[in-house]
């Protein structure tokens, strides 16, 4: 059992954009035991589609298209699909009823050519699009020498892929790889310590052939550990992983954060919100990244009061020092929270050069500091070389120092 993967569209295969959609495709496919032979790039050309995808149903047991589903003439997965199987593209309503409902909320007209978008090859499958209007395609195909292939054909933008691949393809091609097993995946998120040292902490919660598995990964500072539970039944892969991040969570205690997809921004407006509590950022060196996070979570516009962003680094001469940054950086969250009148305010602060004595003239002074009403914590981080290239890391640290405190004071 193998799967291949197919990347449609001119705009990859002439190198004007990188195709990204495979690379997370075949992460997600390993992580379910299932192993890719092949990664296909293709222009929108009718007759490439057709040798790529034809050649895909003979090679491969599973087929993941991505990209091509759009309304206009170069999208072309549909008519491939029809043509590659030998069938009529026919009309689903329920699917045009959608297109036009999402159309109708916009308040707009549905062009004619969103029609199209509800067409699909005899005998396949609408996939619901959550994200977007084009719903994508499950197909089965009885291969003439023997064998199924399962094809799912979903959207070229990434987050409408990634949405309909876990929610509605995944569950499609899994009893296929675990015969008859249902597997199952959920991932814990967890910040402010280093991998080794959360290994140490997890014991043999990360020990090989440990049922469920646990698997620990490391992107820019966050630690996510990836339960992956396979069991005869969906509840019973369920309650497997229900009961090892009981443990997770009870090894990792305040390290861990969240769950899936949530991001330290995502768990500090949740937490500001739930406390009708506001917030002001002030920002040296990281160049407005931590305001910018927090203000794409939905809800922030509840608890944001607003952010200072300055370049460059922190101004006194007395910032060259680390007790002078310190200061520097408390005043910075000091002044911000009372300019916004906010509950709190975040600061993040740096200084090139350092000229204690102790310390290397060339490691960064960065501190982080978090004022309330009455009182400002402060924290240096150890950043070795260019804070600038560190900057989502010193982002969620200060995110993080947030989060700390508020999960304290609930
Ligand atoms: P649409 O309805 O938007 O036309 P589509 O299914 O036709 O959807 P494309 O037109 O191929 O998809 O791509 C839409 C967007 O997604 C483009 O911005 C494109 O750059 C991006 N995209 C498409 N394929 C990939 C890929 N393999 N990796 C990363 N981005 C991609
Ligand atoms: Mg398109």
């Amino acid at each position: 059992m193998h799967a291949e993967i197919i990347a449609i569209g001119t705009e990859l295969t002439t190198g004007a954009k990188l195709d990204t959609n495979s690379q997370w495709l075949s992460i997600e496919l390993a992580a379910v035991g299932i192993p890719v032979h092949y990664h296909v790039t293709v222009a929108d050309d009718l007759t490439a589609n057709i040798n790529v995808v034809r050649a895909a149903i003979e090679r491969s047991d599973i087929v993941l298209i991505s990209g091509g589903l759009g309304p206009t003439l170069d999208d072309l997965t549909r008519d491939v699909l029809a043509q590659v199987t030998g069938t009529k593209l026919l009309l689903h309503e329920p699917s045009l009823e959608i297109i036009r409902g999402m159309f109708a909320r916009r308040h707009r007209e549905m062009p004619e050519r969103n029609v199209v978008q509800a067409m699909f090859p005899e005998g396949s499958e609408p996939i619901p699009n959550r994200r977007g209007t084009a719903p994508g395609i499950y197909l089965e195909v009885v291969r003439p020498q023997g064998g199924l292939c399962r094809i799912a054909a979903m959207p070229g933008v990434p987050s409408e892929m990634k949405v309909m691949f876990q929610d509605d393809v995944l569950p499609r091609l899994q009893p296929a790889s675990a015969q008859g097993r249902v597997i199952r995946s959920a991932r814990v998120n967890c910040f402010g310590l280093g991998e080794s040292a959360a290994e140490e902490m997890l014991g043999d919660v990360t020990a090989r052939g440990r049922d469920p598995e646990v698997g620990i990964t490391v992107h820019e500072a966050t630690i996510t550990l990836r339960i992956e539970s396979s069991a005869p039944t969906v509840e019973e892969s369920l309650a497997k992983i229900a009961t090892t991040k009981q443990v997770i969570y009870a090894r990792m205690g305040d390290y861990a954060y969240g769950e899936n997809d949530e991001e330290l921004h995502d768990v500090v407006v949740r937490l500001l919100n739930d406390r009708r509590q506001s917030l002001a950022i002030s920002e040296i060196a990281t160049g407005g990244l931590v305001a910018h996070r927090v203000n794409c979570v939905p809800g922030a516009e509840s608890c944001f009061r607003g952010g200072l962003i300055f370049p460059g680094e922190l101004p006194t001469e007395n910032a060259r020092t680390s007790g002078g940054a310190k200061l520097a950086v408390e005043e910075q969250a000091r002044t911000c929270r009372q300019q916004f009148d906010a509950d709190w305010g975040l600061a993040v602060g740096y200084s090139s050069q350092s000229t204690d004595d102790e310390r290397s003239a060339t490691a960064p002074l960065v501190w982080i500091a978090l004022a309330d009403r009455h009182t400002v914590h402060s924290f240096e981080l150890n950043v070795a070389g260019d804070p600038a290239i560190q900057k989502s890391r010193l982002a969620k640290s200060a995110l993080n120092l947030l989060r700390l405190r508020l999960v304290k004071s609930a």
